[in-house]
């Protein structure tokens, strides 16, 4: 019997049965908006034949006022339906299921038509939503019921109404923004009439043998949010409508906690799913942090849910369920929930991909190929540049050497992975590690490479990563100044008042690991929920704790600062800045931008302020750590060049401004399948 035997098994939902437990989450990656429908058909195909049950698709809007953004796609006239159909067509093809998500978004809307319950502007949005009268009501019901039939004639299987993430359906479940007097407000019978009706609806435009999944908002993290009574009214209301699934959502996208960052534990909400258990006839979806074949049989066999839906895992591996039927987990790449390459790519406006995987969402353009012909290929540098480029060079067919003067690989990603709330780097090294293995590549650890150590190769590959900045302080020499992969790698000592000079992305997570001190919250789930202010949506509505966020003591007085007069932390990830700035805050750490650094010495960091260098004044502290940023390290590749070998430069060698694992790991890639 397979270690996943909840995973596996079979769901019978009546017309139809799914072949496992895993659906595909809804993700917006920006792919329908190409127009470029083969390879939106390509994307879904490839995670079909992966072997996920269920898939269901971003969001659809119903019509121009609920888009999330002007333009959002939408099945709005019979070519959408066609351009859809080669969807649907490729994912059956593959031997899948998938349903249309169809997402109103209300007063999140980004534009001046958006509609909702009352006329309250949500604090994420700029536009005022206008309120919705009876008609406007009648006319939204349908729109989105039409919208769910239009996905039936477009060979979906299924379609999912959005009614969580404080999305327009969910904005007549709550109080918080729903003001009506009418038969759509006041009681909550009144408030939840809008959702019942439109599921009510939906079933009998699209009949009987069509999958109808309900996201239901089991906790909303925002004030006056729904009691966990009135979810599971709700719950029991959408089933006696004709819903087959419910789907969980959790948190509105206004809370201000953090519900899907690599810093929320794994699994951190399948106790919320689980309550509903027991409760509705039909089967029931958990997710959010749920990113192993592991921890999804765990939340089954645990009965926290009938089903287990992981969204991004899939930008990281399209095999990952293929891949757990083989016995193979280790194989999976693993979704290390960074936002950076999925979420901070659409809220950017940019097609998402995935920083462990930079195939997603670019199945047809960045193809990995068997090589013409077999070349021998030193690669110098272990860190996820030179980690990507060996591993899919090898894969290719060629003969690869990795070398690094570190004994183990990683790079930089093992100084990743000790910050607090990034324990999911391990992860990802480990799996580099197992795919080294499996492709072949031949690792030579512990030893400098120099110029004179790589004859005899077709191709060198210098991936050679970073050296810190020297940011020029009168005395920084001095022995209470101190180097951030010094105190990453536990090699000083930290004394209790600490100054961090640079307030980048080094700079952010060197003061959350000296602010913890090695203990860290995402790997306790209590704690975690105590630090947020999280607690049981039966004791408390919307589960926010009425005492609210209870951080445990900081382990030092730390200030971070800059030179550039900006709010520090500005230019951290468009999804996650929020959640650094405001764990700091609450570990009290003082932040200061615009800033002069004079000097240090015994009495601690000197600075000023402004061309002529007022206001001086000094940061007492008993230890300084630089973190000013970082150069490339290039002097082997100039070495080589400079002996007429020609080499490929990648990753931090090549350019260190605004290098991240990102931008490595693709770079890496991108030139391996091109060698
Ligand atoms: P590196 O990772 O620096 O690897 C270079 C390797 O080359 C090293 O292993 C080194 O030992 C080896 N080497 C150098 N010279 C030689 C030689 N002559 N011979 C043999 N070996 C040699 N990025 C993100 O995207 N997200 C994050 O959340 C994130 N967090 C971070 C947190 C911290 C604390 C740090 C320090 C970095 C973080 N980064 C993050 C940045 C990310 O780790 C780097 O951008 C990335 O590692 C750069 O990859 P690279 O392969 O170019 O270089
Ligand atoms: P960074 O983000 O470029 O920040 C460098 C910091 O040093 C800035 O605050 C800068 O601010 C300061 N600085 C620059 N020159 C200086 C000088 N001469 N003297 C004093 N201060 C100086 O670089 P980083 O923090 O070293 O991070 C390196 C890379 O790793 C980044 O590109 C980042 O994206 C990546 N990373 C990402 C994450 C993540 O969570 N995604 C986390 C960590 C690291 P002023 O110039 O205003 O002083
Ligand atoms: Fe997961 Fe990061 Fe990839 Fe997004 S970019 S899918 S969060 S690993």
């Amino acid at each position: 019997m397979s270690q996943y035997s909840h995973l596996l098994s079979p769901l019978d939902l009546g017309h139809v049965t799914l072949k496992n437990r895993v659906l595909m989450g809804s993700m917006h990656t920006g792919l329908e908006e190409t127009k470029d429908w083969p390879r939106v058909g390509e994307f879904y195909a490839a995670r079909a034949r992966g072997g996920v049950a269920l898939m269901v698709t971003g969001g659809m809007a119903p019509n121009r006022e609920g888009g999330v953004f002007p333009g959002a796609a939408g099945l709005f006239t019979d070519q959408d339906i066609t351009n859809h159909r080669i969807v649907t067509d490729a994912v059956h093809a593959a031997g899948g299921l998938i349903a249309m998500q169809v997402l109103h978004a209300g007063r999140y809307a980004y534009g001046k038509e958006c509609v909702s319950a009352s006329p309250i502007k949500s604090p994420i949005s700029p536009f005022p939503p206008k309120e919705l009268d009876e008609e406007g009501i009648e006319k939204q019901i349908a729109d989105i019921v039409t919208a769910c039939a239009r996905a039936r004639e477009a060979g979906y299987d299924g379609a999912e109404i959005m009614g969580s993430e404080g999305y327009f359906l969910n904005q007549f479940l709550v109080k918080h923004t729903n003001k009506r007097t009418d038969r759509w407000g006041g009681s909550y019978e009144n408030r939840m009439r809008l959702p019942v009706e439109v599921v009510r609806r939906a079933r009998e435009a699209v009949g009987p043998d069509f999958i109808l999944i309900y996201r239901l908002s089991m906790i909303d993290l925002i004030p006056d949010g729904s009691s966990f009574d009135e979810v599971v009214q709700l719950a029991r209301a959408v089933e006696a409508a004709g819903a087959s699934i419910i789907n969980t959502g959790i948190g509105w996208h206004e809370a201000r906690i953090p519900t899907i960052a690599t810093s929320v534990p794994r699994a951190a909400f399948a106790w919320v799913t689980k309550k509903l258990m027991g409760q509705v006839g039909i089967p029931i979806i958990t997710s959010n942090r749920i990113n192993t074949p592991d921890v999804a049989e765990d939340v089954l066999a645990t009965g926290c849910a009938d089903m287990v839906s992981m969204a991004r895992p899939f930008l990281a591996d399209a095999d990952f369920v293929a891949k757990a039927i083989a016995g193979e987990a280790q194989m999976i790449a693993p979704c290390i929930a960074c936002n950076q390459a999925c979420l901070d790519h659409t809220f950017s406006g940019k097609i998402s991909t995935c920083l462990v995987n930079p195939r997603a969402c670019h199945e047809t353009e960045l193809v990995i190929e068997p090589a013409k012909v077999s070349k021998t290929i030193a690669v110098v540098g272990a860190g996820p540049a030179g980690l990507s480029a060996a591993i899919t060079a090898a894969q290719r067919g060629h003969d690869v050497t990795l070398f690094d003067r570190d004994d183990r690989i990683g790079g930089q990603l093992n100084m990743a992975r000790v910050i607090p709330g990034k324990e999911e780097f391990h992860g990802l090294v480990e799996w580099y590690a197992t795919m080294l293995e499996a492709s072949g590549v031949k690792l030579a650890l512990g030893a400098e490479v120099g110029p004179d150590d790589l004859g005899g190769f077709d191709e060198v590959i210098i991936a050679t990563g970073v050296i810190p900045r020297d940011p020029g302080i009168p005395g920084q020499d001095g022995a209470n100044v101190l180097n951030y992969i010094d105190v990453l790698r536990g090699k000083a000592k930290v004394g209790a008042r600490v100054a961090i000079i640079g307030a980048g992305g080094i700079g952010f997570d060197v003061a959350e690991y000296l602010a913890e001190e090695g203990s860290s919250p995402t790997l306790h789930l209590p704690e975690w929920m105590t630090e947020w202010g999280i607690t049981d949506p039966s004791e408390a509505r919307g589960g926010l704790a009425p005492e609210g966020p209870q951080p445990s003591a900081p382990a030092r007085q730390i200030t971070l600062l800059q030179r550039k007069n900006e709010r520090p932390g500005k230019r951290l990830g468009k999804t996650t800045g929020w959640i650094h700035r405001a764990t700091l805050k609450m570990k009290k750490v003082e932040m200061i931008g615009g800033v002069n650094y004079e000097r240090i010495d015994a009495d601690g960091l000197h600075v000023s302020t402004g061309e002529a260098s007022e206001n001086p004044r000094v940061i007492e502290v008993d230890s300084v750590v630089l973190c000013a940023g970082q150069l490339p390290r290039r002097s082997l590749a100039d070495a080589l060049e400079a002996k007429g070998i020609a080499v490929h430069v990648i990753g931090g060698a090549d350019i260190a401004a605004e290098l991240d694992a990102k931008r490595a790991i693709d770079q890496g890639t991108r030139l391996a399948a091109r060698l």
